[in-house]
């Protein structure tokens, strides 16, 4: 400190000195121009480009095989065989041979160029005499490229020398390619093209913890990371994450450091081949740091603070300090010394304090790129903190250049001001050797690895992606099954039953008075009041627990029940004086012979009760009443689930002819005309046809989509063989045990999990359908796909997250899209009757899955659109359809009977 005690030299030094707050002020800004780099709308004008790179996974270390890499360099062609031996990246063998390049193919046609490289590849094989088996090749390409695939990519701009003809706009994996073929070459394919950051990031990867981040300083600086897929905007595909190349060298080309720039900054800039632009990296990297610290002195020597007497003209000589100088007087023990030698190779006559002074100015111009370096690292790692929604995050960096490899003061504020700038990560800086090369050969694995697996994942999950003629079948086939059960003759024997409701109308708004609602059936036993004024509906409801003994009992012990849980209802309501009329919401098939006639087809989700089927349920009801002697009890009509949906929904929008139900099954409703209602009296007017849907199929006419796993499902369910087979392909009961079921095939097929057993994965229900609304929710990092696998005793890595993520989208798209096929065919059905050109209709829905799903029901409406484009459909979700619904049901019919 005592050295500084000239005003100008303190000065230079301090201007070289950022803050804490000015780094701080450096990330946010370093931040800002990532979002801007991954924002599809600003991501042209970016300074810090953020390239995607297409390599979505880092190693797991079972990347095995020989492979080829091909470096360009600054003037040389390296060539590299790697072995990787599969057992993480320990006894790695390799060979390499560098080919100097003639200046005039830097210069000359793309051709040349090429031709050239394709050539290196030749000797190179040749002398390690390898035999003529397939070879893959990952192509290291040190340019600016537009990249759309790992293989594809084209180059933007050439640089650092380089100006070949006919390249730039042309996707250089292609020439490489086309180059290595005219050779005759044709075992070697070029599989992957990148950058030399992501090679680095890739050789620190060891077994079990991945390296996400690489960091370069070198001759210039970069960074690489892997990043959540959704927030690269510029992919479409977005799922799981993908490494960018942020191109971080010419972040404040926008002015964005104009506050910590020095002047010795900007006559290194004007000097520079570039001027204007790679300002982050002229503060950075090695090749500036010499001429920053020349300018320094060439101003202090002005000011006569230093060499005082010496002829300094020779300061003017652009490249006098070389790096490895400077390590030396910053680094060595004899700092001053070295100093000493340095200056006076130059032919100066420095002073002890000149030395000491020149020192000084190298120590802090160092310190300042390790500041910088570190300010960018920070905003990388709090980005991949936040997008991950982690409160902390424990992340390996790899970093490589010379700087940090023989710098001991660089490292060091490196990884002191990474912390401090951001606390909230764990940061492990790992030194990377020879990154580039192997790690070419671990992507260039690693990409024929994915690529397999991709494969065999995609011939997996091929049988559940419908395409547009299977769902036109399936509309078809629904058409048809919809007609056998309306017809007298054909109804038997339709897997969809078309039951009439016997309910002829919707509301129309002039209902009123007070009804009992009872819900049995859905996910809870509820009984209700329902009182339909003229300001709207009002409600109480209790929910009762039906044991499962009762579930599985006889029928008088479950009417029993129920009757009790009204008596104690309309005790607590206090309507004990009153003899309300009562709709009972009963959501399992009934063959209904009246309104208020229900007789019972078959139980369904879970029950079976005994001495019920073959009954009429409100008789059962009537007669649980007598035998428990009460007499408030007046049931006017049973309502199926749909039916109520529509009807409530109905009540606020009277073009709502349609009830949909998508929750623990599925099932659907619709106003069809009487004269179409074979298995009823009469031609006037309409009524609902509670379709049974949900056993569309059972016939076998949908075998044709009944995959391998809902086999397994299927083979699981209390109702085993052909019943409910459209309700499995659709239904809350049903998604997550299909997703479990794949999981498991595809754990066997080594494809997840490493393919380690996963015993609880074995058990029933366990992968629940609300999972995959939470997994498939937009924007959720994988991290907490993860978290949620975790507590399943499911140790998933980000590829496994995004794998279970994929699966669970392509079985809620299938159970969409089969939803909408059924939902075709009956809004199809309905313009026809009407002999519409157009139809305007609205479809009441119910059900949790429905409601829930982040994407069910998009889907479900987009798909019915393709179907059905004559149809102009809405949808309402109806609130307690159940209980409103059947309270209206019940007040229509009381508004009919009224003289
Ligand atoms: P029900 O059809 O029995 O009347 P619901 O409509 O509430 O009852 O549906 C319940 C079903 O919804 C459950 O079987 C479950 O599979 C499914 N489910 C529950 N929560 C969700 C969710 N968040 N996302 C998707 N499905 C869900
Ligand atoms: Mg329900």
């Amino acid at each position: 400190p005592a050295l500084t005690s000239c005003s100008q030299v303190k000065r230079a030094l301090l201007a070289l000195t950022i803050p804490l707050e000015a780094l701080q002020a450096v990330k946010t800004r370093m931040l800002q121009a990532m979002h801007r780099g991954l924002s599809r709308q600003t991501h042209a004008q970016a300074t810090v480009q953020m390239l995607p790179t297409y390599i979505c996974s880092t190693p797991d270390g079972t990347e095995k095989g020989d492979f080829l890499v091909v470096e360009l360099c600054h003037s040389q062609v390296r060539t590299l065989w790697v072995n990787l031996p599969g057992n993480g990246n320990q006894s790695i063998q390799e060979m390499y041979r560098t080919f100097s390049m003639p200046e005039d193919i830097m210069k000359g046609t793309g051709e040349a160029l090429f031709d050239f490289i394709a050539q290196c590849v030749q000797q190179f094989l040749t002398g390690i005499g390898s035999s003529q088996h397939r070879f893959s090749l990952g192509f290291v390409f040190p340019f600016r490229c537009r990249q759309t695939q790992l293989d594809k990519a084209e180059l933007i701009s050439w640089a650092k020398n380089f100006s070949c003809s006919d390249v730039e706009g042309k996707d250089v994996v292609q020439l490489l390619q086309l180059a290595i073929n005219k050779l005759e070459l044709y075992h070697v394919h070029v599989i992957a093209l990148m950058n030399n950051t992501v090679g680095t990031m890739m050789t620190c990867s060891l077994e079990g913890k991945p390296c996400e981040v690489a960091l370069i300083v070198d001759k210039g600086t970069n960074c690489c990371f892997m990043a959540e897929a959704q927030l690269v905007e510029m992919v479409e595909d977005t799922s799981g994450q993908m490494c960018i190349n942020m191109e971080w060298g010419c972040f404040g080309d926008d002015g964005a450091l104009s506050d910590i720039l020095t002047p010795y900054d900007e006559h290194v800039d004007q000097e520079s081949s570039n001027p204007g632009e790679k300002r982050f990296e002229k503060m950075v990297g090695t090749l500036y740091l010499g001429e920053i610290i020349r300018h320094v002195l060439i101003s202090l020597a002005a000011e006569k603070e230093l060499f005082v007497g010496s002829n300094v003209v020779v300061l003017r000589t652009k490249g006098v300090f070389q790096m490895q100088q400077i390590l030396e007087i910053i680094e060595s023990e004899q700092g001053m010394a070295e100093a000493k030698k340095a200056l006076e190779a130059l032919g100066l006559q420095p002073s002890e304090r000149d030395c000491s002074r020149v020192q000084q100015v190298c120590r802090v111009v160092v310190s300042r790129a390790a500041a910088l370096c570190a300010a960018g690292l920070a905003a990388v790692l709090s980005h991949m903190c936040q997008s991950r929604e982690l409160e902390q995050l424990g992340v390996n960096v790899a970093v490589d250049g010379e700087l940090y490899h023989s710098c001991s003061r660089f490292k060091e504020i490196l990884q002191n001001v990474t912390e401090l700038l951001a606390p909230e990560c764990a940061v492990t800086l790992l030194p990377s050797v020879d990154g580039t090369g192997r790690g070419a050969a671990i992507v260039t694995a690693l990409s024929l690895r994915l690529a397999d697996q991709r494969h065999e994942v995609n011939q997996l999950l091929a049988p559940l992606r419908l395409s547009r003629a299977n769902l036109e079948h399936v509309q078809a086939l629904m058409r048809q099954e919809m007609e056998l059960g309306l017809g007298r003759e054909t109804n038997a024997t339709a897997s969809v039953r078309m039951l009439p409701t016997y309910v002829c109308g919707t509301p129309d708004g002039t209902e009123r008075g007070e009804f009992l609602a009872l819900d049995l059936g859905g996910t809870n036993f509820r009984v209700l009041v329902v009182h339909v004024a003229e300001d709207g509906i009002h409600m109480a409801s209790k929910i009762y627990i039906i044991p499962t003994a009762i579930m599985q009992g006889t029928g008088e012990e479950l009417f029993d029940h129920i009757i009790e849980c009204i008596m104690d209802f309309q005790q607590k309501q206090d309507l004990m004086e009153q003899v309300l009329p009562l709709g009972f919401t009963f959501s399992f098939p009934c063959q209904q012979l009246g309104l208020d006639k229900a007789v019972l087809l078959s139980w369904t989700k879970g029950f079976s009760v005994s001495g019920c089927v073959g009954q009429d349920v409100a008789q059962l009801l009537r007669e649980a009443a007598q035998r428990k002697q009460y007499l408030g009890l007046k049931v006017v009509a049973v309502v199926n689930d749909t039916v109520g949906t529509m009807m409530s929904c109905g009540y606020d929008d009277p073009k709502c002819e349609i009830g949909l139900i998508v929750g623990t099954g599925t099932n659907a409703c619709y106003m069809e005309e009487m004269c179409n209602v074979d298995t009823v009296e009469g031609d006037q007017g309409r009524m609902c046809i509670n379709m049974e849907w949900g056993a569309f199929g059972d016939n076998g006419c949908l075998d044709d989509f009944f995959t391998h796993f809902d086999q397994l499902v299927d083979e699981k369910t209390i109702n085993v063989g052909k019943q409910s087979r459209f309700e499995k392909f659709i239904s809350g009961m049903y998604l997550g045990e299909i997703v479990r079921h794949i999981l498991l095939a595809l754990v066997e097929k080594q494809l997840l999990f490493h393919g380690k057993p996963c015993p609880k994965l074995q058990t029933k229900d366990i992968f629940q359908t609300k999972f995959l609304s939470t997994i498939e929710m937009d924007g959720l990092a994988l991290q907490e796909v993860q978290t949620i696998l975790q507590d399943l005793e499911l140790h998933a890595s980000f590829k496994d997250s995004a794998l279970v993520r994929e699966v669970c989208q392509t079985v809620s798209l299938r159970a969409a899209q089969l939803c909408a096929a059924g939902l075709a065919a009956v809004v199809e059905k309905m313009r026809e009757n009407r002999g519409l050109a157009r139809l305007a209709v609205t479809v009441g829905v119910d059900g949790t899955l429905y409601k829930m799903h982040p994407h069910f029901s998009r889907h479900l409406q987009q798909t019915l659109r393709d179907l059905a484009p004559n149809c102009a459909v809405t949808f309402l979700q109806s609130e307690d359809g159940s209980g409103k619904g059947a309270a209206l049901v019940a007040a229509v019919a009381c508004r009919g009977a009224e003289p």
